[in-house]
Parts: structure tokens; sequence; C-alpha cells
């Protein structure tokens, strides 16, 4: 018999909780739920789950606190955090900090199952295009191990911006629109109608990473009104 994949659910309003582990169970996902923060944490760290979900305000310890302390631990692990819809703020912080993804609250129900199953579809999107990509003399990339080498420094990423940087390099004799990198890395279909800034965090997050000026980045770059390019100095 086929494994049931596991969800995590962090969220303390227990209305809600019980509403998602409902419909989640109900779509065959097998499902575990913490309603604090610590209680949160601490099951989030037992590296069991193929997803966590995670509420923002939670007593004890923020989703935030939660997904940055996984995030130092696990870069593979998908997280979609719960945020408030009129908090821009939260959707940057979220993300920034390492998640994968974010829904705003109140949330469609249904979206939020398509989106679980596009993500968990695409945690491992397996892109061969070699080990290593090279931006410049002083900048590599480690494709294997999620990091980069920038002059002396290491930085790390996730599985997912690790996915983005494969795709843009797959590609690099065009610019990528935003769409295709929704459908390509995140799973989602073009008809989800989803609205979200994912993306554009996660250009920022890898420009931070990459560039040596972020604010004029030279090799994640914006065509305008086609989309992102990913130029190393040999394909300029
Ligand atoms: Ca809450």
């Amino acid at each position: 018999m086929k494994r049931k994949v596991t969800i995590l659910i962090v969220e303390d309003e227990v209305a809600i909780l019980t509403g998602l582990k409902d419909v989640f169970v109900y779509h065959g996902y097998q499902v575990d739920s913490a309603e604090t923060g610590p209680a949160g944490l601490q099951k989030a760290l037992s590296g069991t789950f193929d997803m966590i979900l995670l509420d923002v305000m939670l007593p004890g310890l923020s989703g935030f606190e939660i997904c940055e302390q996984v995030r130092s631990q696990n870069r593979d692990q998908p997280i979609i955090m719960l945020t408030a819809k009129s908090s821009d703020e939260d959707i940057i912080q979220g993300l920034t900090l390492g998640a994968d993804d974010y829904v705003t609250k109140p949330f469609s129900v249904a979206q939020l199952v398509l989106r679980v199953g596009a993500v968990l579809r695409r945690s491992h999107i397996g892109i061969e295009i070699g080990d290593r990509i090279r931006l410049s003399d002083a900048t590599e990339i480690d494709c294997r191990n999620l990091t980069c080498q920038r002059g002396t420094e290491t930085v790390a990423f996730t599985r997912r911006e690790m996915e983005v940087l494969q795709y843009l390099h797959g590609n690099s004799e065009r610019p990528v629109p935003r769409d295709e990198l929704l459908a390509k890395i995140w799973g989602y279909a073009k008809n989800m109608e989803i609205e979200t800034r994912t993306v554009d965090i996660h250009i920022a997050k890898l420009r931070r990473k990459i560039e040596n000026n972020p604010a004029e980045p030279r090799h994640l770059v914006t065509i305008r009104g086609a989309g992102y390019r990913l130029v190393s100095d040999e394909n300029v």
C-alpha cells in the first residue's frame, strides 16, 4: 500500500484547524496538528512531514520563528504560510524566512488543497542540468549542495530557490515569464487564478544571494514585460 502523504498543520484557531484537518483527511492525506508555537516547532523538527502549513500568529512562538528554525535545519522541507490578507509584510517576511508559498486568510479551502497538491508534486522537480552554474569568476552555484560561493562567502539556498535558478539556467537564452515559473516550479495551472507574489519575492531573495548589488542585478535580470533571465558572464 502506498504511504499516505503527511501534513503538519500548525494553527491555534480551533475552528480553522478542525476545518483544515477534515478537508485534508477527506482528500487522502494523513494529518497531524499543533495548536501552539512550541508544540508546532517540536513536531516540525521531527522531520516526518511531507509538508507544513504554518499559521503566523501562534501562542508561544510565531510561525515566522518556526519557519526560520525549520529552514536552518532542513532546506528541502516544503512550507506554506497562512498569512493575514491585509499584511504584505507578513507575506514578504514568511517567504524571506524560507517559506515556499503562502495563502492569505480568509482563504478558499479548495484552493489551498490545490496549492498543497501542486507544491508537493513539485517538491522534487529534478531538473537535470548539471551540478554547477558558473555566473562569473567570483560567483559559482553548487546545485547539489544548495549553496553558492560568492568570493569568500558561502550562501545557502532552499530547494525551491535552487529550482528557480536551475530552470532559468536551463532556459538562459530567453526571458522566462512569471506565469511559466509558477506553472513549472510551483506546479500551478494557469487557470488556477491565484494571485501570488511568491515568484517576485523568491527572485528578490535570490538576487540578495547571488548579486553583488541586488538593486542593480547583473545576473538575474528583469526583461520588462517578458520575465526574468539568468545571465552569466559567458552568455551575455
Ligand atoms: Ca493564529
